[in-house]
């Protein structure tokens, strides 16, 4: 895959879905800024795989659910690099309960974290991509924004919420040569999936078409290809990656 510009910054990127987009961008021959919140030995130990493995990597922290903080190490990126081609809004967090037991504050921390931190990246990707008049976004929601969940109004919502919001920055973004996709994983085996007891897990494996979890190199791969020049002509769009659990 060809990508044109240098620098990715992937959030939430010291776990999960996050440390293997990393990795792949890395092996791709991009720099990846590994940004996390509370995790800095997993982030360092992600830089030092990456290394290894003769990419380039730096770590950078800030709490994406604090708007100043995410504008402030978009800067550090640009003061460091002078430029920052590429986004991935992948930190997101659960807090499922079913709604009539769902406060208020349950609702607006999970939007604040998935949705309003995604908006801050997506208009500060604007603003700093705009002026080469190139860049890639991608934002990673979720299927159950596509099919609703018991327990997950809260996540849903910030989920759907990322999915039309990529669309209205794709048309903003499409005269700055900047594209957005959103990519809706189904069930893919990382930590917040382990907390899904072996009942739960194996009812969904039963009902996935191609009757596995997915694996965050699924992900990652999708995630790739939705950044590089290779997708040149896709903007707005969802890319479903989920063993075909929906349609
Ligand atoms: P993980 O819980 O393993 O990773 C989430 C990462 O986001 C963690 O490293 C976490 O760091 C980070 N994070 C959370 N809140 C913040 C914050 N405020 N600021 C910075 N980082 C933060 O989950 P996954 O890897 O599974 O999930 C990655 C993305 O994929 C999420 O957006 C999730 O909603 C989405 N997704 C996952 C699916 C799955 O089946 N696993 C399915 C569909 C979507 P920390 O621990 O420090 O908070």
């Amino acid at each position: 895959m060809e990508f044109n510009g240098k620098n990715v910054l992937v959030t939430g990127a010291a776990s999960g879905i996050g440390a293997e987009i990393s990795k792949n961008l890395a092996s791709r021959g991009l720099k990846v800024w590994i940004n996390y919140r509370s995790r800095p030995q997993e982030a360092d130990d992600l830089k030092v795989e990456i290394e290894a493995q003769g990419g380039v990597a730096a770590v950078i922290c800030f709490d994406v659910s604090d708007d100043k903080a995410f504008v402030e190490g978009i800067k550090t990126i640009i003061d460091s690099d002078g430029e920052l081609s590429y986004l991935v809004n992948n930190a997101g967090i659960t807090n499922d309960k079913l709604a009539l037991r769902m406060k208020t504050e349950d609702f607006e921390s999970v939007i604040k974290t998935n949705l309003v931190s995604a908006f801050v990246g997506c208009r500060e990707a604007l603003k700093v991509m705009s002026k080469k008049r190139f860049g890639s976004v991608v934002n990673i929601s979720s299927i159950v924004a596509e099919t609703g969940n018991v327990g997950q109004v809260n996540y849903t919502a910030s989920k759907g919420g990322m999915l039309s919001m990529t669309k209205s920055f794709a048309l903003e973004g499409s005269a700055r040569g900047i594209r957005y996709n959103a990519i809706t994983p189904g069930f893919i085996a990382t930590e917040m999936t382990d907390k899904l007891s072996d009942e739960v897990k194996k009812g969904y494996t039963d009902k996935i078409p191609l009757k596995r979890f997915g694996s965050a190199q699924d992900i990652a791969n999708a995630v790739a290809f939705l950044l590089s020049d290779e997708a040149s002509y896709i903007t707005g769009t969802t890319l479903k990656v989920n063993g075909g659990l929906y349609m």
